[in-house]
């Protein structure tokens, strides 16, 4: 049986009702079996939209579960001709949900349309088209839009349904729109204050946009480092859509924005996905003519960046676009606008619904077009590379493997030892490699998700225009620190074995060890440390019976560990749970190096960590902190405000505290100043630096911005996020254990240095990026510029990460960077 049918229908215990009591869940079945006898059972009536939502759409806004009351009483109404899936939850336990809409005969054979279409079997003949509302919290029309959208769908254009499957997702981001709603509803007054600067118009730290852990999920598409992405890619895959469609909404004195969109357009666009969105864009401007409703197309909103709601349904052959509506965070349910005009959320919600409807007419007029277009996407298609051929660390290549399965995205590895001419990444040149068996991964480009591949894994992307304002570089291979060749021609490609338990050999061993060189060897380090175990960690590198252990190695001993009775078991289990390897070693006397009781191994300590938030710091990292402690490392730390510094001394007892991109007060700054001084470790991100170039050992020099430069002439000023390669300074220092070599996603062109203090990593006096834009300005701007340094003050210590290694949390490789300044700040 499939997924949707299992759950066709929301029923009260599986809905998000948890905040409701016992007499609120009564009145709401009490409503629903009213509901079945009045339109169900007897057919005479079709409900309206206020008994069905409680008040008009755009009259008020609505919280998410009023929202999936309305979609569960819309499906009573209309059982045969609707599908009500839940295929999800958010952080904060709210429905992820699903609306399906189609003819009586569609949808009584969903399974079939399904399980066609996924074949491509030609005789698919049903455009499915997927709108997607309200994936950044506060742009809040969208989800009341997509209300209306299925009503008018269900009511006033019931003949389309007999040609199309609409799939309706009200709402992406369930926990940021309750987050704005929620604000709102508290400051909204009884006449409505249209007045900009009104504080229903101005929302606190950190506003409805991003999800529980401030991710904004319109840029996770790809990568799908949150749970809203994960669980939404699992059902995305199961429909693979036509036609995607993600509403938003823009600053609240702009027109509506609709295709086709800007340039640059990413090379694996192909023609008839350009020409459709401009059909599509045509139709939508013949209505908004009709209304004399201002629109643009063309501009701002480009094809590049693969983790956009637009750019990776294009990437899988759909039709994606963007949509935006005048609104955001600012607009409340009425504001006045620079031209003196009042926007209502109603005006929102119209507009939203109009190009929604529009899109399902147009895509049902040309659809043989589309379902043709759609199936010859990835069909003759020359490749960059027919192949990549992807080698390093086992860990790293674990977590590549996972992330490919998530897409749905096979691999496999290769018996033969072929000898094969290869474009290496690294060296930036064609080489000479053979394959090895069974630990290379193979990644064929000839599948379905070939398209995918060569965007995620090429590795520089091709710009037909460098005006975009998001990284113009993500190449995996860089992201995941590991050895990556491209290929042409025939590769054999099968599956690999699959890893199993580890099996641990363990006698009384004298010590265990562990190499440090991936996240796992930093979630294996935490977990023991969890459970009171002492490690000490190699400040050199030594060697056992011909084996190397190079710096960093974790190395855990027996005799300091006697009081712990469960020692052998919490070892064997944590190094399971994180698949380290481990090696069990029955002396403490070493071959090469210094034997285990020398000073040159450093005792661990579990660091208590504090993160800042609020005030002028960037939600956006904060939240990419917030989620790595929480969710990657497991490791306890106290998040607080930064106006909190100036209020109390609750800083005294904390080891390490991190501080996000953003700014800080003279007063926060003098607070932070005593606590470095009295021995601290402050963790510095991105362009947080900027804070500390007066009064410490950091300097900074800029490009020298013209301002009366155009926006073009601007990007010659720019990086937005290109990739270059680093240089590694004293490999024996603790903050670049694990790493042979690094790639930084830059993400401005600041060229920060150290006057006093330890630069680890840093760019070379004549750089260039191996992968993405970089304006010319910009360039000339980079020599030496420091990646990962850390200067003495008093006692304490300040790390600077110049480039947020956790940017939206895809940066796999940068990881360990910042668990070394964690774990190992104490020498
Ligand atoms: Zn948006």
């Amino acid at each position: 049986m499939q997924n949707w049918l299992k759950c066709n229908s929301l029923t009260p215990d599986k809905a998000n009702f948890n905040s409701l009591d016992n007499k609120h869940i009564m009145t709401r079945l009490v409503f629903l079996f009213f509901l079945f006898f009045s339109f169900g059972f007897f057919g005479q009536k079709t409900p309206t939209i206020i008994e069905l939502l409680g008040h008009e759409v755009g009259a008020e806004f609505s919280r998410h579960h009023q929202v999936c009351t309305f979609y569960e009483r819309l499906h009573v109404a209309f059982p045969e001709e609707t599908v009500l899936l839940k295929y999800g939850e958010t952080n904060e336990g709210r429905d992820l949900i699903l609306f399906f809409i189609g003819s009586k005969a569609l949808i009584s054979n969903l399974n079939e349309l399904q399980v066609k279409h996924l074949k491509r079997d030609p005789t698919a003949l049903t455009p499915i088209v997927w709108l997607s509302y309200n994936v950044h919290g506060n742009e809040s029309s969208a989800t009341e839009a997509s209300m209306e959208t299925a009503y008018k769908l269900l009511t006033e254009h019931s003949t389309w349904l007999d040609e199309t499957l609409v799939i309706i997702d009200p709402c992406l981001n369930p926990d940021g729109r309750d987050r704005y709603v929620n604000f709102y509803k508290q400051y909204e007054t009884v006449q409505e204050n249209i007045d900009p600067a009104s504080i229903e118009h101005n929302e606190p730290w950190p506003g409805g946009r991003f999800n529980h852990y401030l991710f904004d999920l319109n840029r996770d598409w790809a990568w799908l480092t949150q749970v809203e992405s994960q669980q939404r890619m699992m059902v995305y895959n199961k429909w693979m859509p036509h036609v995607h469609v993600d509403f938003h909404e823009q600053g609240y004195n702009e027109p509506y924005y609709f295709p086709p969109a800007a340039e640059p357009y990413h090379d694996i666009i192909t023609s008839w996905q350009r020409e459709f969105q401009e059909r599509i864009g045509k139709n939508h401007s013949k209505y908004f003519d009709q209304k004399g409703w201002l629109y643009f197309s063309k501009e701002i909103f480009d094809l590049l960046y693969p983790s956009y709601g637009d750019t990776y349904p294009m990437y899988n052959g759909a039709i994606g676009m963007t949509y935006e509506q005048a609104g955001s965070g600012r607009a409340g349910k009425s504001v006045k606008t620079a031209l003196g005009d009042t926007l209502t959320l109603r005006d929102r919600v119209i507009h939203h619904v109009t190009a929604g409807l529009s899109t399902i007419e147009v895509s049902i007029e040309n659809k043989d077009e589309l379902l043709k277009g759609y199936l010859g996407f990835n069909q003759e298609r020359d490749y960059k590379y027919d192949y990549y051929i992807l080698r390093g660390n086992a860990q790293r290549l674990d977590k590549l493997k996972e992330f490919l399965s998530k897409h749905e995205i096979t691999f496999g590895s290769t018996r033969s030892d072929e000898n094969l001419k290869a474009w290496s990444f690294n060296l930036g040149e064609v080489v000479d490699i053979s394959i090895q068996e069974n630990t290379d991964l193979i990644l064929s480009t000839k599948q379905l998700k070939g398209p995918m591949i060569q965007v995620l894994f090429e590795p520089e992307t091709f710009l037909s225009d460098s005006l975009t304002y998001d990284i113009t570089a993500w190449s995996l291979p860089f992201a995941y620190g590991i050895d990556a060749y491209g290929v042409n021609g025939e590769v054999e490609v099968k599956q690999g074995p699959k890893s199993g338990e580890m099996k641990i050999d363990m006698p009384n061993c004298y010590a265990y060890l562990c190499k440090w060189n991936s996240m796992n060897s930093a979630s294996f380090l935490q977990s023991i440390l969890a459970k009171n175990i002492a490690v000490k960690v190699a400040e050199k590198a030594f060697e056992i019976k011909g084996q190397n252990f190079p710096v960093g190695t974790l190395v855990i001993p027996r005799g300091v560990n006697q009081s712990i009775a469960e020692f052998d078991d919490i070892i064997k289990s944590s190094a399971n749970q994180t698949r380290v390897d481990i090696y069990p070693v029955a002396s403490g006397y070493v071959s090469k190096g210094k034997d285990f009781g020398s000073s040159s191994y450093q005792e661990i300590y579990l660091p208590k960590v504090g993160v800042l938030s609020g005030g002028d710091l960037s939600p956006l990292n904060t939240g990419e902190i917030w989620h790595f402690f929480e969710k990657e490392l497991d490791l306890p730390f106290r998040m607080f405000r930064i106006s909190e510094l100036n209020r109390r001394d609750n800083i005294s007892d904390l080891d390490v505290i991190v501080l996000p991109e953003g700014q800080v007060s003279e007063m926060q700054l003098e607070k932070l100043r005593d606590w470095i001084d009295n021995g601290g470790r402050l963790l510095v991100f991105g362009e947080a630096a900027y804070n500390f170039v007066d009064d410490f050992e950091i300097a900074v020099k800029d490009v020298e911005f013209d301002y009366s430069a155009s926006e073009r002439e601007e990007l010659s000023m720019l990086i937005t996020g290109a990739i270059f390669n680093c240089e590694l300074a004293e490999k024996s220092n603790s903050l670049i254990f694990g790493y042979e070599r690094y790639h930084s996603l830059r993400q401005s062109a600041a060229n920060f240095s150290l006057k006093n203090g330890k630069t680890l990593l840093s760019l070379s006096s004549n750089p260039k990026a191996v992968s993405g834009f970089v304006g010319y300005k910009a360039k000339e701007n980079q020599s030496d510029a420091m990646i990962l340094g850390e200067e003495t003050y008093g006692k304490g210590t300040i790390v600077y990460f110049c480039d947020n290694p956790l940017f939206r949390g895809f940066w796999e490789h940068g990881k360990l960077l910042v668990a070394n300044a964690i774990y190992f700040g104490n020498d």
